[in-house]
């Protein structure tokens, strides 16, 4: 039987044994005693994955990366107001057009396709439309490039401006000190770092942003309303049975532990092991005469995404797959068909064997479309994520 290749991409990524055990089975109930502690347990490491305070909210959810997006959108401001929306590519097009269907005036801070703004453009764009609302993907993974959060905190909060950040490609495993940096929302979907299947959103929300929503006039849909949940959270934080609308029971018995596993690798040493393995792969790439889409040092962590050097095309993921591991091809619609995207974020990112094999198919494939390298790529990389 042929081996099942490696899926490799920026979400859904491969997930550990033990979180595949926790999910299989008879599905449970939503207030039976193992779901009430996963669910009260989770909420509670969530604060410590996100580096957030103990006065930080969070919120688990049935639905996607989307739904966690629409949470922000609709609890954080409303129609009238004007939002800026740092758009770093295809999930910042996502988030304006949300904000805006939320009626929400939006301006954004448009970079060049992998690259960020600076500073400086984030500022003065805060200075000239003062807005309610600062919302930025971490890691866009249509382009593979990550804004520099610690620096959009720094101007929004100068400026008293509540910030989000779209953590769904980068939460768990870029860095990301909520509490220290004084984020307001900071939210992902189960099947990026977090290492889960599809199907939960999750979102941690300052003390400063639950305001912002008890300051509504216009409500957010229930399914989404940060105040419907509350009580809900705040009853399995308390090991209470409750009752909104039915939890995803199995996913969240798998995701008490995907984040006990995180929580003992330890938050520093998780954020340090992508910046290896991210490391060792750009350079793998480099040494086989490839070019990164993101500009040097805005690179995200969780994936790399790489032109196809002269003469090859999409047909390369295809031959990549034939050897053992899928990676997806171009995201954004303006060059979609001229780079591919490795995902190396999560569980993967600590098992050694599966990066080499995904690099491995990577050479392979790239060698089965004309574009031959050599076999020292593998050597280095093998010493590098070591
Ligand atoms: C994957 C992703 C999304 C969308 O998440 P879904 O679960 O597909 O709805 C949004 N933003 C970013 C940065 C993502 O990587």
């Amino acid at each position: 039987m042929a081996v099942r290749p490696l899926l490799m991409i920026p979400g859904p990524i491969e997930v550990s044994p033990e979180v595949i055990e926790a999910f299989s089975g008879p599905p449970p109930g939503h207030v039976s005693p193992p779901v009430i502690e996963a669910f009260g347990s989770s909420l509670e490491m969530m604060r410590d994955v996100w580096c957030a305070d103990n006065a930080a909210q969070p919120f688990v959810v049935a639905g996607s990366g989307t739904t966690a997006m629409d949470m922000a959108a609709y609890n954080m401001i409303e129609p009238g107001e004007v939002a800026l929306v740092i758009n770093t590519g295809y999930f910042g097009d996502r988030a304006a057009e949300m904000l805006r269907r939320r009626g929400a005036t939006v301006h954004e801070v448009v970079s060049e396709l992998g690259q960020i703004p600076t500073a400086d453009d984030i500022e003065a764009a805060i200075t000239q439309h003062q807005p309610v609302l600062v919302w930025a993907p971490h890691v866009d993974t249509s382009t593979g490039a990550r804004v520099d959060a610690k620096v959009v905190c720094e101007a929004a909060n100068r400026h008293g401006v509540l910030t989000v950040f779209d953590g769904i490609c980068a939460t768990a495993a870029e860095e990301f000190r909520m509490a220290d940096w004084g984020a307001d929302v900071y939210l992902t979907a189960s099947q990026k770092a977090i290492g889960l299947p599809p199907g939960l959103a999750l979102v941690v929300v300052s003390e400063r942003a639950m305001a912002k929503r008890s300051s509504l006039n216009v409500p957010p849909p229930m399914s989404l309303d940060f105040h419907q949940w509350l009580p809900i959270m705040t009853a399995y934080e308390e090991r209470r049975p409750s009752y909104f609308a039915t939890p995803a029971t199995s996913l969240i018995m798998a995701l008490s532990v995907a984040l006990k596993q995180t929580l003992d690798h330890g938050m520093d040493a998780t954020f340090a092991r992508h910046q290896q393995v991210a490391d060792a792969f750009r350079a793998a790439f480099h040494n086989m005469g490839l070019e990164m889409l993101a500009g040097p040092g805005v690179e995200a962590n969780t994936l790399s995404a790489v032109k196809y050097p002269a003469g090859v095309d999409a047909a390369m993921t295809k031959e990549v797959a034939k050897r053992g591991a899928i990676i997806a091809g171009g995201l954004h619609p303006k060059l979609k068909t001229t780079y591919f995207r490795v995902g190396h974020m999560g569980y993967s990112a600590f098992q050694n064997d599966w990066l080499l094999r995904t690099l491995v198919a990577v050479q392979g494939g790239l060698e089965a479309c004309g574009h031959k390298s050599d076999s020292s790529v593998l050597d280095k990389f093998q010493d590098a994520i070591a």
